[in-house]
């Protein structure tokens, strides 16, 4: 089993190696910036490394909403990142959810997943696995609880989209995790990668506070136990610079084995 952790994309790379890790995402822009990536100086390294990479798409992002001038753009900036990632090697792109606004149909949010993944069809397919994360808040949400993922997957299932399953997202999202691992493989079928994190918020708070494992409100067992049931490569997204996530990544190396 593969355990890294979320860095800044100044020296993924050397982040990871200070970390003990084997997994590595980052972003490639400002996660908050509609900005497609720029080639990367260190593509060739990353292209070569042992390290396994994972591109976290902007948080803008938002192909579910009936807001022409976010979804449209949103679908652009997901090629553009998706191009940005296969060009470091990356194994996925990870992009939420997204949600439609209160007193909206989330049909229609569903429908326009499937329509972004017919405007990537058009130009060849995503050229690597696109890994929807389920996310913590909002009433109108395409992949927070699992009923609506199980509607999002009628959708977009076609298109062999991948998943992410955030353990801090589906706690605070209101979703247990004790038997989260088969609720969603029988939804998608897969679970691609994990984001392991403890919640600094209540059982569905909607609230998106990430913690180190163990210093939330998550028994950090329950996070062992979805990590273990998963079989996927871990990456956490805790607090505390290299100590914190070091700290994490080696509880879940003692407790969830190699
Ligand atoms: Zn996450």
């Amino acid at each position: 089993m593969r355990i890294g952790a979320h860095v800044d994309s100044t020296d993924p790379l050397g982040a990871a190696t200070a970390r003990d890790a084997e997994t590595v995402q980052f972003f490639l822009t400002d996660p908050q910036a509609w900005k497609d990536p720029a080639p990367r100086d260190d593509a060739e390294a990353l292209l070569a490394s042992e390290i396994d990479i994972y591109i976290h798409a902007p948080y803008r992002i938002n192909v579910a909403t009936l807001n022409n001038r976010i979804r449209i753009p949103s679908r652009k900036l997901l090629m553009s990142h998706a191009q940005g990632a296969a060009a470091v090697g990356a194994k996925g792109l990870i992009v939420h959810g997204g949600h439609v606004e209160k007193g909206e149909d989330v049909a229609i949010g569903f429908d326009n997943w499937r329509k972004a993944f017919e405007y990537a069809a058009k130009s060849g397919g995503f050229p690597l696995p696109v890994l929807i994360e389920n996310t913590a808040g909002g009433d109108n949400a395409c992949a927070r609880r699992f009923d609506a993922l199980a509607r999002l997957w009628d959708a977009i299932g076609e298109f062999e989209p991948g998943f992410c399953l955030d353990t801090c997202h589906a706690h605070a999202g209101g979703e247990d995790l004790l038997d989260a691992v088969d609720r969603i493989k029988a939804i998608t079928g897969r679970i691609d990668l994990i984001h392991a994190n403890d919640s600094k918020d209540g059982f569905d708070s909607g609230r998106d506070r990430h913690d180190n494992l163990g210093k939330g409100m998550i028994d950090p067992n329950l996070v062992v136990a979805v990590v273990r049931a998963a079989g996927a490569p871990v990456v956490v997204e805790t607090p505390g610079g290299v100590e914190g996530q070091a700290a994490d990544i080696a509880f879940l190396r003692d407790r969830a084995g190699r």
